[in-house]
């Protein structure tokens, strides 16, 4: 096809590119509607301005290396930077441009595309991922780590405790008689007793290190690192009063008024050739003690 002066313009005008064309100094000597609209400016006073002057200061690395580019190959880009808006606010572009001679005169040719609503999406994407991984490890009625974080952090803590040879301790609670709460007064209140247990054992650590978990079910996990056996007995008794001063109160035929729990409480120093499944087998037996002994109690190794 021939080529048409008519047709060109139309498309320069129309296009919702921007297209520009500077000076080697940045002078800005034509752009075109869509150019001067990312910028929020009219196309007359887009062409009093410099490239610099809608170029942040923070960009100025980039934009060095991109210079070196252009020099080194006669092109640049694609990359993603901002402009400044004519209202102040910066307008994310994605742009990519080369050398043109003109009558002898070497300037700069862009095209720059205004990727706002990309960038929000990317944004947004990335809030819901972080989102969705959060939630992953937590647990959705009570709010505290669910058992694959707990999975994780022992892994993890477990082969600290190796290298560093420090004691790892956790407890293993189980709410008793719980069948029997949530018959009696209903699967949601049962809900809540869940939830309020959970709220009190996570008071009861205080260090970043400790992980407070449901373990699943009506059975909640402690992961204590760098603890050792005298330590645990002591924290497994404050879950015991923190449990206790929740004063919920419990289906009238069982022994106890209020809502209790069973545990136990294991310790290691871990070595090389045992499992971590150890902790949890040894803490479990010891639970499944606690409640053969009649319950409200926890159960230690007394070596
Ligand atoms: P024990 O003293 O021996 O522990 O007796 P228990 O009745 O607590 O033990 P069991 O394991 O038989 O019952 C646990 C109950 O926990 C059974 C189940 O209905 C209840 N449960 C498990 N998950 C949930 C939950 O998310 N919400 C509620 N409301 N109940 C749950
Ligand atoms: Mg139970």
């Amino acid at each position: 096809m021939q080529k048409d002066g008519r047709y060109e313009s139309i498309l320069f005008e129309k296009t919702v590119i921007g297209l520009a064309l500077c000076r080697m100094n940045g002078d800005l000597v034509y752009v075109n509607p869509a150019y001067a609209e990312i910028i929020g400016r009219p196309v007359e006073q887009v062409l009093a301005l410099s490239y610099w002057e809608i170029t942040p200061e923070k960009y100025a690395t980039q934009e060095k290396k991109q210079l070196e580019s252009l020099e080194k190959t006669g092109k640049y880009g694609p990359y993603e930077k901002e402009y400044i808006h004519a209202d102040g606010h910066l307008v994310p572009v994605r742009l990519s441009g080369q050398i043109v001679e003109i009558d002898g005169d070497e300037y700069i040719w862009s095209s720059v595309e205004d990727i706002t609503e990309q960038k929000q999406a990317e944004k947004e994407l990335e809030r819901l991922l972080k989102e969705v991984n959060q939630l992953s490890f937590q647990d959705g009625l009570t709010g505290i780590a669910n058992r694959r974080m707990f999975d994780q952090t022992l892994d993890r803590e477990w082969k600290r405790a190796q290298r560093d040879r420090t004691p790892l301790s956790m407890i293993m609670l189980d709410i008793d008689y719980f069948k029997q709460y949530n018959d009696y007064f209903g699967h949601l209140q049962g809900d809540e007793c869940l939830k309020q247990i959970a709220k009190a054992l996570s008071g009861v650590t205080k260090r970043a290190i400790d992980l407070i978990g449901r373990y699943g079910g009506d059975e909640f996990v402690v992961l204590l690192p760098e603890t050792n056996k005298k330590q645990s007995i002591q924290l497994a008794e404050q879950c015991f009063s923190a449990v206790k001063r929740l004063k919920l109160p419990q289906k009238p035929s069982i022994v106890s008024d209020v809502v209790t729990v069973s545990a136990g409480v294991s310790t290691s120093n871990p070595l090389k050739e045992i499992s971590s499944s150890t902790l949890i087998e040894a803490a479990d037996k010891l639970l499944y003690q606690a409640k053969k002994k009649g319950r409200n109690r926890f159960e230690y190794h007394k070596d």
